[in-house]
């Protein structure tokens, strides 16, 4: 169980006949509204293709997992995952016949427990107006019984601690109380693409997260120096692209040559600005790359003041680099506060493995926190071949799909094994 699910949570859970997801506000209207809907959807259903008894529904704002046996905890644990859906009720359902709604909201009552002293109400609405009691009259005719059950209960009905919702339906009724937090944030893909600069380290995965939260399509960028980088870093980063592609069902992952781009900024007598050096030149392949894959966007894990790349000079003279938007979804966080999101994440105990990154290896003793723009554009022009070793970065990257469920694969064979329809990614 995760910190996301209380303990209420899963005690309802474990007697859940249905989940009940409920979409965010997007404030966006119309055709933009369904494609957020159609995009959230499509995200759930590949979530659910190992639960094949579990039948989806959607309503206005709303969808509905009838679970018909498949395991309620698992699910809400994935699903609560799924951009755009703000929270997550465990359900039980029972036919809509006023003996029957308050038998089952008893049950639903036994199996929570609530401690003596607990406040309480109910909030019904009757959604099938045939049904011979209203609303109020309702909120009355089922919270009598359960209170002469639990006598310890204290009725609130402003701020109660536990509140049983009951909607009468046609087809049948639905008892509900403990939400569970969704991760909100818009459907993925529905802002468009940017590419991720993707390390190793601690901060880049939680930038891409945060990305895919807000809405883009996230492809990563790895840099590596063969032979001075093991296998066992550039595993690290698929790993770490697989934890991603959990929230996404697929990501790419852009493996990019960079010894002969970084081996050129050694022995020009420049050591304090090598790092300055190696992330424009990142920035520059970066760039290409996302020309390359129709991506509006680059991603980092920059966050102001972390290290000397990182000051706000430095930030300046690394970011004309590109022309294309820098984001640093991190920028003006504590090391604390990305540290807490890698956890719930998933990328942190990766992240912390020892592993050498490209910058590591090449890390003078003291890097420049103010470097000079003229001369960095000076040393990077005046450079032997140095266009074409970026060209050549280019040209020698090559490119994986890495989905949750193993290793890397062509897109149609991860079509044909998952079923996930190739549009998707
Ligand atoms: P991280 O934890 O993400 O590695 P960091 O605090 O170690 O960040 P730096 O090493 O200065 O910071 O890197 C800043 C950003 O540059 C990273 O967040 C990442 O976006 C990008 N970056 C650094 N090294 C690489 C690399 N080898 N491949 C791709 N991107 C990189
Ligand atoms: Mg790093």
């Amino acid at each position: 169980m995760t910190e996301m699910i209380t303990t209420d949570a899963a005690k309802s859970l474990a007697h859940a006949d249905m989940l009940l997801l409920r979409f965010g506000e997007f404030t966006l209207k119309g055709k933009n509204r369904t494609r957020f809907e159609k995009t959230v959807l499509r995200h759930v259903k590949a979530l659910l293709l190992p639960y094949p008894r579990a039948v989806l529904s959607k309503e206005f704002g709303r969808l509905y997992v009838a679970l018909n046996g498949e395991p309620a905890e698992e699910l809400a644990e994935a699903l609560h995952n799924v951009f755009g859906i703000v929270s997550i009720s465990p359900v039980k359902a029972c036919p809509s016949r006023l003996e029957d709604i308050i038998a089952a909201s008893r049950t639903f009552l036994e199996l929570l427990a609530p401690a003596p002293g607990t406040t309480f109400k109910v909030d019904a609405r009757r959604v099938w107006k045939e049904f011979p009691h209203g609303s109020l009259e309702l909120n009355k005719l089922v919270s009598t019984p359960l209170l002469q059950g639990y006598p310890g209960l204290i009725v609130d009905v402003r701020v109660p601690q536990l509140e049983l919702k009951l909607e009468v339906r046609e087809t049948q009724s639905l008892i509900f109380c403990e939400n569970i937090a969704g991760v909100g944030g818009f459907p993925l893909g529905t802002s468009g693409k940017a590419m991720l600069l993707l390390s190793g380290g601690i901060d880049s995965p939680v930038a891409g997260w945060s990305s895919m939260r807000r809405g883009l399509e996230v492809e990563c960028i790895h840099f590596y120096s063969f032979p001075y980088t093991s296998e066992q870093a550039r595993q690290k980063v698929v790993d770490l692209a697989r934890v991603l592609s959990r929230y996404s069902g697929v990501i790419k992952l852009h493996l990019v040559p960079f010894t002969e781009v970084q081996t050129s900024f050694t022995g020009i007598g420049q050591d304090n600005l090598m790092i300055t050096l190696m992330r424009r030149a990142m920035l520059r392949i970066a760039t290409g790359l996302a020309e390359r894959e129709g991506a509006l966007a680059l991603v980092t894990g920059d966050s102001l003041g972390q290290v000397a790349s990182q000051t706000l000079s430095s930030m300046n003279a690394i970011g004309r680099a590109t022309e294309l938007p820098l984001l640093r979804p991190l920028v003006m966080m504590d090391k604390s506060e990305i540290i807490d999101l890698s956890r719930r994440i998933g990328t942190y105990e990766l992240s912390i493995l020892p592993y050498e990154d490209c910058c590591t290896l090449f890390v003078p003793k003291s890097p420049t926190t103010n470097p000079n723009l003229r001369i960095l554009e000076k040393i990077e022009a005046t450079l032997p071949g140095y266009a074409e070793r970026l060209a050549a970065a280019l040209e020698g990257t090559e490119t994986v799909l890495i989905t949750p469920y193993g290793n890397e694969r062509p897109r149609d064979v991860i079509a044909a094994e998952t079923g996930i329809q190739e549009e998707w990614f």
